[in-house]
């Protein structure tokens, strides 16, 4: 170990079982949104936990309880959409510092709940604890999947396109909104404001989407974008020995985001969507045979309007596309270690 630590994705590998599991049913262990057991009648359990921390994930200044609560349940269903599958059962711990008041837990509560009921997600169990200073969310989630229509992060192959299931880079500037552009940000269109707000505050994971992708077997790979999605493309792209060229400058950039910029949340916003993270909405690849069907469904049958934003190659890494040329990426993002 050097001087700087292990990053998140070094420390993840060290709890990675090399060799088999001891138990036939596991069909996907670590590295992938969700672990995949096989529930039998071709049938598959899809199982995922996700921390939300204090001071890092929130500050107890700018989150309600109500959105703190509905934001811990979202980020473990996403990553079941993420999947393919449908959220079913969700597990709830929570370290709360001593003397919380009711009213916060009971906003806290309303909001998960919210959540669980938009997505058909019953709770069914936690844990509760005290914590010295700050507060600790941990949602699990059960999903389900027909077996054979998992998506996982391994499966794309030169050729194929990859999309996004809506506009990035909102969340990020959302907590700008939220913290050091808070006056800048009051300058904005009230609506577009909001729409930076909800989106860091309040994500709406994509089950539909994903559920649509796999039940027409339509994605080779698919992830929700929780780091960053050069970071997150990066993470499909290893998992399936390929790389990708992403459309740079040309990225689609939502108008929140470009008046955002103006007002001093970032110089460039399509740099700024392709690294912000917490966005939640699906990073998927597909043949490029199918983008035509693939967009013009969506639009249809979800009123989704998928982004186009990347081609997969053979040759590993990532490369840029911009006005003067291509360039090699490194893939940045969140990492909570780096
Ligand atoms: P996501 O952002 O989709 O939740 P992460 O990047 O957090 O995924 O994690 C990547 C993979 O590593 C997942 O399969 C997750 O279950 C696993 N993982 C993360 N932390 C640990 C840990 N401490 N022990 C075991 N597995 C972990
Ligand atoms: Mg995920």
């Amino acid at each position: 170990m050097g001087e700087r630590g292990l990053g998140e994705f070094e420390i993840i590998d060290l709890f990675r079982e090399r060799g088999s599991f001891r138990h036939s049913w596991v069909q996907q262990g670590i590295g992938d949104d969700c672990a995949v057991l096989d529930m039998g009648g071709g049938r598959s359990l899809l199982v995922t936990t996700d921390l939300v921390v204090e001071r890092v994930h929130y500050l107890r200044d700018v989150i309600t309880p109500w959105q703190l609560g509905w934001k811990a349940m979202a980020v473990s269903i996403s990553d079941i959409a993420a999947m393919g599958g449908t959220p079913r059962a969700a597990f709830a711990a929570a370290a709360l510092e001593p003397g919380v008041d009711q009213a916060f837990l009971e906003a806290l509560r309303d909001g998960m709940l919210a959540c669980a009921e938009r997505y058909g997600v019953d709770l069914l169990g936690g844990d509760t604890s005290r914590s010295p200073q700050d507060g600790v969310l941990c949602v699990t989630l059960l999903g389900t999947a027909a077996s054979d229509q998992v998506v996982r992060r391994s499966g794309a192959q030169p050729g194929d396109v990859a999309f996004l299931g809506g506009p990035v880079g909102l969340s990020a500037a959302g907590l700008w909104a939220l913290t050091e552009g808070r006056e800048a940000s009051e300058r904005m269109d009230p609506e577009h404001r909001q729409a930076l707000l909800r989106a860091h505050l309040e994500p709406q994971p994509q089950v539909a989407l994903g559920r649509w992708l796999a039940e027409r077997g339509l994605a080779t790979a698919m992830m929700d974008v929780s780091d960053g999605v050069l970071q997150d493309l990066g993470h499909i792209c290893q998992a399936s020995g390929v790389g990708a060229l992403v459309a740079g400058e040309a990225l689609p950039v939502d108008r929140a985001l470009v008046q955002a910029g103006a007002l001093g949340c970032c110089k460039e916003p399509w740099r700024f969507a392709l690294s912000g993270g917490e966005d939640y909405v699906l990073l998927f690849t597909a043949s490029s045979d199918r983008q035509d069907e693939i967009v013009a469904g969506a639009r249809h049958e979800l009123g989704i309007e998928l982004i186009p934003f990347a081609w997969i190659e053979p040759d590993p890494g990532l490369r840029i596309f911009g006005s003067d040329g291509i360039h090699n990426a490194r893939p940045r993002g969140w990492d909570h270690f780096g």
